[in-house]
């Protein structure tokens, strides 16, 4: 999507350890009008799917999820970071490696809002190595809902997440996909 990659071309910094910060339009400021931009985008690639519900992580995810669920006139669930390992019988949970943070977490769904009869689009600022989607994807199997596939702001396509998802079948639109990113030669997208 033309808009997102302008915008990363002009104000994403390349940080080492592979991660682009965006912090002045997407992380941290959230520059909404763009984010409408991109909910409406989401809607129109997953229009006519049947979504009943958006899944996604807190803490990133849940702004562009929220804006999204405007246009599909769905719920937004978030998985939130658990900080006990003792799980109780009401909730889903998989463990999720945070690509950011370097650590390990447990996430946590209530079983109150996912459901069989469910259709669940998961929806992400940044998908990397896959790690926050396979989770994700293994909340709404315990739900023994169904995974209509995942709408990403920015894939980083050179990192596989991506194409692990794929190759398992599940749809996923990125409106954003950075072939390469270097702080000297900068961003290529796909
Ligand atoms: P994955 O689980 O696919 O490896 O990484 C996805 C998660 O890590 C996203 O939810 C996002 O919060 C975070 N993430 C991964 N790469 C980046 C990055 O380059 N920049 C930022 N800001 N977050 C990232």
């Amino acid at each position: 999507m033309k808009l997102l990659e302008d915008r990363i071309r002009r104000d994403g910094e390349c940080r080492p350890g592979d991660v682009l910060k965006v912090d002045s339009f997407l992380n941290h400021q959230i520059d909404v009008a763009l984010l409408c931009e991109l909910g409406k985008e989401l809607e129109r690639l997953y229009h006519g799917a049947g979504v009943t519900k958006i899944l996604t992580v807190e803490a990133s995810g849940i702004g562009i999820a929220c804006i999204a669920a405007q246009y599909f006139g769905v719920p937004v669930v978030f998985a939130k970071k658990s900080k006990t390992s003792n799980i109780a019988d009401d909730v889903y949970a998989a463990k999720v490696d945070s690509y950011t943070h370097g650590v390990t977490n447990t996430v946590i769904v209530s079983k109150q809002y996912l459901h069989p009869e469910d259709r669940v689009l998961i929806v992400d600022d940044f998908l990397a190595k896959g790690q926050a989607l396979l989770g994700l994807s293994e909340i709404i199997r315990q739900a023994g809902a169904e995974i209509v596939g995942a709408g990403i702001a920015i894939e980083k396509a050179y990192q596989g997440g991506g194409d692990l998802l794929r190759e398992q079948g599940v749809r996923v639109e990125s409106l954003a996909r950075i072939a390469s990113m270097d702080p000297e030669t900068g961003i290529q997208f796909i």
